[in-house]
């Protein structure tokens, strides 16, 4: 059976719970896996993989679960997409690595222009590749410091910018990213965000005011390097800021010459129904830091922008050994084909359209909120009546759904926030399957 919207691969794409969750051969994995590898990497569903594709990923024990997560929203183009699968496979044979930095090869060069191309703006730009999405969220950093000359580096509340020392700074979340690891990195500053749902009668322009004066008064604009920002955020809770917050904090940053970057590490490669969220008010970011969606699951990043900040540091500042590996290039070149061939970005907005429609019809009063955009939509559960977060229920929700074949996440500062990123090769059946399991688990709550 192939997937409508990609073609492949062979997957039933079916829902099937055929033991307990976990199962017995996932459990003896797990009891290695708690032997043998740092407890520190933690798991939301021990389920031991062996395939994944369409909708569904399929464990070794033959459960097969919906797949609501796509790994954190990674494979936005589905697992083993067919042109992945195959760019993968050839490039493998060609040469599987030279570094970039000492013999080049035209993946890279072609990912580079592919990005430059796609991402907002018509401006010159240029792209410069990385592992994960942490690393290059520190190279932006680097660019806008050498490009600007100044320090200091404005973040916001409920802020993910990854798990390494500068980024941990960044972060704005104790547990579990930061709790233990310090000292961080100096010269990090956290900003008011807009939250709809949670600063009720503040419109997005009054709320990048706050932001603003937070800045002028604690930080100074001529200290100020750059403002990075996910235009929605993933791990705090898929906060969609109300309309306006982005762009007036971006025509500050311009009249101030501060470096607006764009976190777009979750929200990037159509995910939200756009080729990039930034794209739903127009905004042009200076900078902005891909990965997650780029390539499929192959480990791969970037940095795009205007090619006068991109060009700032010195030769050989910036890179690293692995840096745009020629296979992860490939794979994001069939990535980039595959969302323009299915037409992702459109599938992207129906899923959303669908899901939206479906979660409010729950019309349940511990849904606090409903929000997201295209195929990255979370509800927030709180007390009845209240916006007092509840925590356990999400727990709750979210062990049934497990339990029944279903693979959702958690986030937000709060813990209270269950998200929805299905990839896009997810068909109508799985989806609809998948959310009519949410509103019966939320009846029996
Ligand atoms: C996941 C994420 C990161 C970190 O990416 P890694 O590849 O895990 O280092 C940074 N920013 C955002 C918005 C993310 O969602």
């Amino acid at each position: 059976m192939t997937n409508q919207y990609t073609g492949g691969p062979a997957l039933l794409q079916e829902r099937r719970v055929v033991t307990e969750i976990p199962g017995p051969e996932s459990c003896a994995l797990h009891a290695r896996k708690n032997a043998a590898v740092a407890q520190g990497v933690g798991t939301t569903l021990p389920v031991y993989t062996v395939a994944a594709g369409g909708g569904v990923i399929v464990d070794v024990d033959g459960n097969s679960f919906i797949d609501f997560g796509s790994g954190i929203a990674v494979t936005t183009v589905g697992n083993s997409a067919p042109l992945v699968a195959a760019a993968v496979s050839e490039q493998v044979q060609a040469f599987t690595h030279t570094c970039f930095m000492i013999t080049p090869y035209d993946a890279y060069v072609r990912v580079a222009e592919a990005l430059n191309r796609i991402t907002p703006g018509t401006h010159e730009k240029r792209s410069v590749l990385f592992n994960s999405g942490a690393e290059a969220v520190e190279n932006a950093v680097k660019i806008a410091r050498t490009y600007t000359k100044r320090q200091a580096i404005a973040v916001f509340d409920h802020a993910y910018h990854g798990r390494t020392n500068l980024t941990m700074a960044m972060t704005s979340k104790n547990m579990p990213y930061k709790s233990g690891f310090g000292p961080f990195a100096s010269e990090v500053y956290r900003a008011p965000l807009s939250y709809p749902f949670r600063d009720v009668g503040i419109d997005g322009p009054a709320a990048a005011r706050r932001a603003i004066d937070v800045l002028e008064k604690q930080v100074g604009a001529e200290n100020l390097a750059a403002v990075v920002i996910e235009p929605i955020q993933g791990e705090g809770g898929f906060i969609v800021p109300a309309d306006g917050f982005l762009p007036t904090l971006l025509e500050w940053c311009r009249a101030n010459g501060v470096v607006f970057v764009a976190d777009e590490v979750q929200t990037g490669f159509a995910r939200t129904g756009a080729m990039f969220a930034c794209d739903h008010e127009g905004v042009v970011p200076d900078l902005i830091v891909t990965a997650k969606g780029i390539a499929g699951g192959l480990p791969l990043s970037a940095v795009t922008g205007r090619a006068e900040m991109m060009d700032a540091p010195h030769v050989g500042g910036l890179g690293g050994t692995y840096g745009g590996n020629p296979i992860a290039c490939a794979a994001a070149l069939a990535v980039i084909e595959t969302i323009d061939r299915d037409g992702l970005v459109e599938r992207a907005r129906a899923i959303g359209t669908t899901m939206l429609e479906r979660l409010l019809s729950f019309a349940d009063p511990r849904i606090g909120d409903v929000r997201g955009r295209g195929a990255m939509v979370a509800i927030e559960l709180v007390k009845p009546g209240t916006d007092e977060p509840d925590a356990d229920l999400t727990r709750a929700v979210a062990a049934a759904a497990h339990q029944q074949g279903l693979v959702v996440l958690t986030c937000g500062t709060y813990g209270n926030v269950l998200r929805f990123l299905p990839p896009l090769s997810m068909p109508d059946h799985l989806l609809a399957e998948g959310l009519d399991l949410l509103e019966q688990i939320f009846k029996d709550a």
